[in-house]
């Protein structure tokens, strides 16, 4: 996206480059200084501004006595409805709650109960086995942990105001990174043995979103310039239950609150789970977002109302602290007044594509965490099975990297000098385009119609390939353009509904789609 010449710009050179600073991002970094390797972190804001710090409900792992991997791999299994990597879920399962424990070594503190781990249940869970922090705030408490293990270790450089900008890819091996420097206003070239993909999600491309402002789906973008496969990007979560007061920021009210037994009340107050799954309130993310559609527009409404004043008020004090605060600050008091939720874009099943040790199909460029997919999630990611992918992936790149990393080799030149000059544009106003186009035709529920108009709107932007950006914030705006076509494209692609992926036009599941949509520039 810019004219550049790698001689000409400051160089760096470190065993990793890792992009991205939520638990994918310092898991690695931290795993990899075990072995002696040295980091950096480029991150493109402020190191907590990731979906890792909003987190709330918690990270999963069978260490229930009455609970085994077995049985948490049989519910993702279930969940991710029939795309699943079974072989990538058992090493979810059964290299998580290792991980997990690592957390803990490292000074994670989740919540307890008589002196063990408090484990609840979430969603399409058969067991309690969901650990959380702070009730409702497990992400920060991670966050936490690792930012401070990263800050400490001599290992590991952490670079903040770091955008990156593409990759460096030369016969289809990765020497390194290309990143623009907010703070100085210039261009960087970080080489490294190994480049980790950990830039998380996209949910910014929809203008309802539970995620921050810097999940605008970066390392998607990066990854399919620089010619790697990206997999299921059909496959978005929206998130059942988002507060959804007028002129006020999405925030996301945890599965955790249905899983201690809040109901869901159309606008007359009536409980309408029930009719559409035996789970009811917990039935799996896609069913319960489709059946409160559904109950908005049988209903006039533009949401529906999450009811607690059924639990005992201290528990639901204690046990949510960050959602009761956050609700009391807009004069909701969650122990008694029914709370108007609305569904919202919240995580990517799909991503760039990886074999069982983060591999890319690019020599030497890994991924982990929510950017990354090697089939973890298949159509439906399991709730709270994300900041374990983050976790178990993550290590698993390092014990890859170890066997496979060659010798200290030459960096190589790279050049950039063929982009015109940039195209003028509104960048916020494009931003604003893009979130709604998506949130209109390529949100939870789609038709070809709908997903042919988004088409257009995307190649009526592929005008300014051939043209240099003026700065990130055009690049980002530039990642989310392409981002959303691969959404788009792969969703046209499916005629068939499953997961997080439904088409009016094409309702049931159909065997013959029980294949993945791989897409390479
Ligand atoms: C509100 C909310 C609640 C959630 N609750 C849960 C839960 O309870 N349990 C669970 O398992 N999951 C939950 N999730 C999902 C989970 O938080 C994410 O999937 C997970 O944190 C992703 O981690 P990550 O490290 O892959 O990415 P992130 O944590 O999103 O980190 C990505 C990082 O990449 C950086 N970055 C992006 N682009 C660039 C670029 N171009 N250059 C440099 N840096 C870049 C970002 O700044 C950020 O630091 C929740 C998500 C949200 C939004």
């Amino acid at each position: 996206m810019v004219n550049f010449d790698t001689r000409e710009l400051p160089r760096e050179k470190w065993d990793f480059v890792i992009l991205g600073s939520g638990i994918a991002g310092l898991y690695t970094a931290c795993a990899a200084s075990r072995l002696g390797y040295r980091s950096v972190v480029l991150t493109k804001h402020t190191l907590v501004d990731s979906n890792t710090d909003k987190a709330q409900g918690g990270i999963a792992a069978a260490l229930g006595d009455s609970d085994s991997p077995a049985l948490h791999l049989q519910d993702t299994l279930a969940a991710g409805a029939g795309l699943c990597d079974a072989e990538a879920v058992d090493i979810l399962v059964n290299e998580g709650p290792q991980r997990v424990r690592e957390l803990i070594a490292m000074g994670a503190r989740f919540d307890q109960q008589n002196g063990e781990l408090a484990l609840t249940r979430e969603g399409a869970h058969s067991r309690r086995r969901i650990l959380h922090a702070a009730g409702d705030a497990t992400g920060a408490e991670i966050q936490r942990v690792l930012n401070e293990k990263v800050s400490l270790d001599p290992l590991i450089a952490v670079r903040e105001e770091h955008f990156a900008v593409d990759l460096l890819v030369r016969e289809n091996t990765c020497y390194g990174v290309l990143a623009h420097d907010r703070r100085e206003n210039n261009l960087k070239v970080f080489y490294g043995r190994a480049v980790v993909l950990a830039t998380g999600g996209l949910g910014q491309l929809y203008e309802h979103s539970t995620n921050p402002r810097v999940a605008t789906g970066d390392g998607i973008a990066l990854a399919y310039r620089a010619g790697a496969e990206v997999m299921d990007m059909e496959f978005l979560q929206f998130h059942p239950t988002v507060l959804s007061l007028p002129g006020v920021p999405r925030f996301l009210i945890s599965e955790a609150v249905r899983g201690e037994g809040a109901y869901l009340r159309n606008r007359y107050g009536e409980r309408f789970m029930p009719r559409y799954h035996e789970l009811a309130e917990l039935a799996p993310r896609d069913v319960v977002v489709r059946a409160i559609l559904k109950e908005m527009a049988d209903t006039a409404a533009d949401k529906v109302f999450l009811d607690l004043s059924h639990l005992d008020a201290e528990m639901v004090q204690a046990r949510f602290p960050t959602i009761s605060r956050t609700c009391a600050g807009y004069g909701l008091d969650i122990t008694r007044d029914p709370v108007p939720v609305a569904p919202a874009a919240h995580y990517m099943m799909g991503g760039v594509k990886t074999n069982l040790d983060g591999e890319t199909s690019i020599r030497n460029l890994y991924a982990c965490g929510e950017v990354a997919c090697q089939g973890v999630h298949g159509a439906n990611r399991l709730a709270s099975n994300s900041l374990l992918d983050g976790l178990v992936y993550g290590g698993r790149i390092v014990e890859r990297v170890r066997v496979v990393a060659g010798a200290d080799s030459e960096c190589p030149v790279f050049t950039g000098r063929d982009l015109a000059e940039p195209v003028e544009m509104d960048v916020a106003r494009l931003r604003a385009e893009i979130q709604s186009v998506m949130g209109k035709y390529a949100g939870p529920v789609r038709t070809a119609d709908g997903l042919q108009k988004a088409l257009g709107f995307f190649e009526q932007w592929s005008r300014l390939e051939g043209h240099r950006a003026v700065d990130a914030e055009e690049m980002e705006v530039r990642n989310m353009l392409l981002v959303g076509r691969l959404v788009v494209q792969a969703a046209l692609i499916r005629t068939e509904s499953r997961g997080g992926h439904y088409r009016r036009d094409f309702p049931e599941t159909r065997a013959c789609w029980r294949q993945h949509v791989i897409l390479r520039r």
